[in-house]
């Protein structure tokens, strides 16, 4: 099988603007994720990309180099191009993986690719959240528990305004009673999405052991399986005769 090329990209603003997030990830969240996701699939291809870089980092070159993309956006969805967003959904229709991370619910390309809203509840209150696993035979599973717990996060709660998804890996329960379908997955096209609720930037959730092998776990779920580039022809020639009536 060849090396899985992993992009993971980063809005990259927080970590500018607060003391607080630059303390957490001095490189930036993209480059903690990278790191992360690097250290658990040694022969992957960890790259990142920002919202700074011409075209946000995502050209079309480095799209088609790109088997698994994934995506936390937060302050800035509105800067993102439309035409990078169309880019991104071309490629996911194509094959391409996309893993969304927590605030990236919002993101264009989220909403885009889900067809709703993507709206949800939330409140930031430190509280403990407890992620269940839902299916533990999936492969964004593997190696972990009944479930696993991060001591502070924001809190997201249901109604998450989502098309139902077509696997449920997690459902996380907060310290305040709220519940929310943390890992969602779907099919676009030829092309695997993955949603993963942690991952608010005031806290260290990508240095945590278990977010990160679920990124990685998901990484490996959403390897392309095939690929069919868009088109549609007009085939004049049919493969049987067709008589005359
Ligand atoms: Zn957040």
């Amino acid at each position: 099988m060849n090396s899985l090329r992993i992009t993971v990209w980063g809005e990259n603003v927080h970590e500018h603007r607060s003391s607080k997030v630059k303390e957490i990830y001095p490189q930036g969240m993209h480059a903690a994720i990278a790191r992360g996701i690097a250290g658990l699939l040694p022969s992957a291809e960890v790259t990142t990309a920002t919202l700074q870089e011409p075209e946000h980092g995502l050209t079309a070159q480095r799209l088609a180099e790109t088997d698994v993309l994934t995506w936390w956006g937060h302050l800035a969805h509105e800067q993102v191009a439309d035409e990078v967003v169309r880019r991104v959904q071309a490629r996911v229709l194509e094959g391409m993986g996309l893993i969304v991370l927590h605030s990236g619910h919002y993101s264009k390309v989220f909403r885009q690719l889900m067809g709703t809203t993507c709206s949800l509840t939330w409140r930031e209150a430190d509280e403990r959240e407890r992620l269940w696993v839902c299916n533990p035979g999936h492969p964004i599973a593997r190696g972990l528990g009944r479930y696993f717990e991060l001591p502070r996060e924001e809190m997201y709660g249901e109604p998450f305004a989502i098309p139902a998804p077509e696997e449920q890996v997690f459902v996380s329960w907060f310290e305040g009673g709220d519940v929310f379908r943390s890992g969602c997955c779907w099919r676009r096209g030829n092309g695997s999405i993955f949603y993963f609720r942690p991952g608010h930037e005031a806290y260290p959730t990508f240095h945590d052991p278990n977010v990160l092998r679920v990124i990685a776990n998901a990484a490996e779920w959403a390897r392309p399986r095939g690929a069919w580039v868009d088109s549609c022809p007009n085939v004049k020639e049919p493969p049987e005769r067709i008589s005359p009536k």
